[in-house]
């Protein structure tokens, strides 16, 4: 880097929220623009802040506690997951306001999930600009925003709706008792996740993990309504465009990785021959579910790996591990990146958190969808219906929802052996290279990096070669 660069640098908060699936992404976007030169201090809980600091070393990044969850409880504190999201905002952007004005070094731009509702007062309140970041695809938000405008506003979408809407499966939302009960049309986890429209309307910038030639017409109509940047697949640069030094994982787990023991186990085994089964961070799996994946597992002579969380492990049928230890391995967590990395993986049956969706297709690996909530639904509807590369694993329709071993067997044998195996694995390949090509050098998600940069500093294109 160019000496004197880092006195000058500009100062970028990156705003996290919690889970898994929020943060990577967010310090993904965190390394990429701390190696084009900018400072960045991520302000989140005290302990991941804590758990940050141990695996991440980056000199351009730091990480401020602006919320003690140790001492003043997290998500699973008092009062459940609406306990912490009032505590978080009391003392969070009380912490946040103050760190923001006193920094020696001007804070230039607050980057934020838009999943928190009170960041965009900040920027308002402190003049300072805004991005709000959110981590979900872009068919996800063209399609809550309908539902933002009859809930929020008042008024229906005053232009045509997404076209993604039509022939969409029914969403199904979580249940959540801490939020309160049902009373209008769309449950209470619904309308917290809508009012994120109210920090997109007041943000310069609304930042997507995606990238354009995935999300091409969805981007489009998106433009219509807001100052949209996709800057996506924000995977680590080492599995895509190597140019970031040092960024070869996330850097934050939830659980302990199991992974020496997946590697060794992955690397015994054939091109294309293991299926990785993986539900993300935050799904539970009901213990029939569970069951009729066992089941599924069981009966087919495909090798398997399987994430179970260690909360999920007692759902596990007796002596299943045992049982099948010939050719499955059961752990509690991995690194996915490194196994969706390794040639043994021939195909992911995956919740399509829209992380897992993004590693798949920056990995190539076909995908048996089996979504469970919210923009899960959405993002398998495109894997299978949009882009071709995979299958999704029907679920009953009761209640329960819950997916046959038959139908995940069926899915399973398609997607490995069956007819449409060629095409999905051309399309994904496809879609592999496109991914690597946004983020590239001069690739879509590249120049929206740097333009952005250059809004906040209009010297940097000039400075830019220095960078890359
Ligand atoms: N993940 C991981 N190890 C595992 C399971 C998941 O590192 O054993 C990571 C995965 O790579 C992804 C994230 O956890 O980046 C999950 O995010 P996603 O959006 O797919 O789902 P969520 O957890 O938000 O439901």
């Amino acid at each position: 880097m160019e000496q004197g660069r880092v006195e000058k640098a500009h100062h970028i908060v990156v705003l996290a929220d919690q889970g898994q699936g929020h943060i990577n992404p967010m310090l993904q976007f965190s390394k990429r623009l701390a190696s084009k030169g900018i400072k960045i201090t991520v302000a989140t809980t005290l302990s991941n802040a804590k758990s940050m600091k141990t695996t991440l070393s980056y000199s351009m990044i730091t990480f401020e506690s602006i919320y003690d969850d140790c001492s003043q409880g997290g998500v699973v504190g008092p009062g459940g997951f609406k306990g912490f999201l009032d505590r978080f905002q009391a003392s969070g952007s009380t912490n946040l306001t103050r760190f923001i004005l006193d920094h020696e070094h001007p804070v230039k731009c607050l980057v934020y999930d838009a999943n928190i509702p009170w960041a965009s007062k900040i920027t308002t309140q402190l003049g300072i600009a805004g991005a709000a970041f959110f981590t979900q695809s872009c068919a996800t938000a063209a399609t809550y925003y309908p539902m933002y405008c009859e809930v929020y506003e008042k008024t229906p979408l005053s232009m045509p709706s997404f076209p993604v809407i039509t022939g969409l499966p029914k969403l199904r939302f979580p249940n959540l008792p801490s939020l309160g009960c049902s009373t209008g049309r769309y449950p209470p986890i619904i309308i917290h996740l809508l009012g994120q429209f109210d920090n997109f309307g007041k943000a310069d910038w609304v930042l997507f993990n995606s990238f354009d030639k995935l999300e091409e017409e969805v981007v489009e109509w998106m433009k219509k309504v807001w100052n949209v940047v996709t800057i996506g697949p924000t995977l680590p640069s080492f599995y895509l465009d190597k140019r970031v030094e040092n960024d070869n994982e996330y850097g934050f787990n939830i659980h302990k990785p199991n992974s020496s023991n997946c590697m060794e186990w992955l690397d015994s085994k054939k091109t294309g021959s293991v299926v990785y089964v993986s539900f993300g961070s935050a799904a539970n799996l009901c213990a029939e579910q569970i069951t009729e994946l066992a089941d599924a597992l069981r009966q087919s002579n495909i090798m398997f790996l399987w994430v179970v969380k260690p909360d999920e492990q007692s759902k596990l049928p007796i002596d299943f591990s045992k049982e099948t230890s010939g050719k499955g391995l059961v752990v509690t967590w991995c690194s996915q990146l490194e196994v969706l990395a390794h040639h043994a993986i021939g195909c992911f049956i995956s919740h399509c958190g829209w992380n897992s969706t993004l590693e798949a297709i920056s990995f190539g690996v076909p995908i048996v969808a089996m979504p469970q909530i919210l923009d899960q639904i959405i993002n398998a509807h495109f894997l299978e219906k949009v882009w071709s590369v995979g299958l999704i694993a029907k679920a009953n329709e009761d209640e329960k929802g819950v997916t046959a071993s038959e139908e995940i067997y069926r899915c399973i044998r398609e997607v490995l052996e069956g007819e449409r195996r060629q095409e999905i694995r051309k399309n994904i390949t496809s879609l592999k290279e496109l991914a690597k090509e946004a983020i590239d050098t001069s690739g879509s998600s590249d120049k929206h990096i740097d333009e952005f940069i250059s809004q906040l500093d209009p010297a940097y294109l000039r400075h830019r070669s220095n960078y890359n």
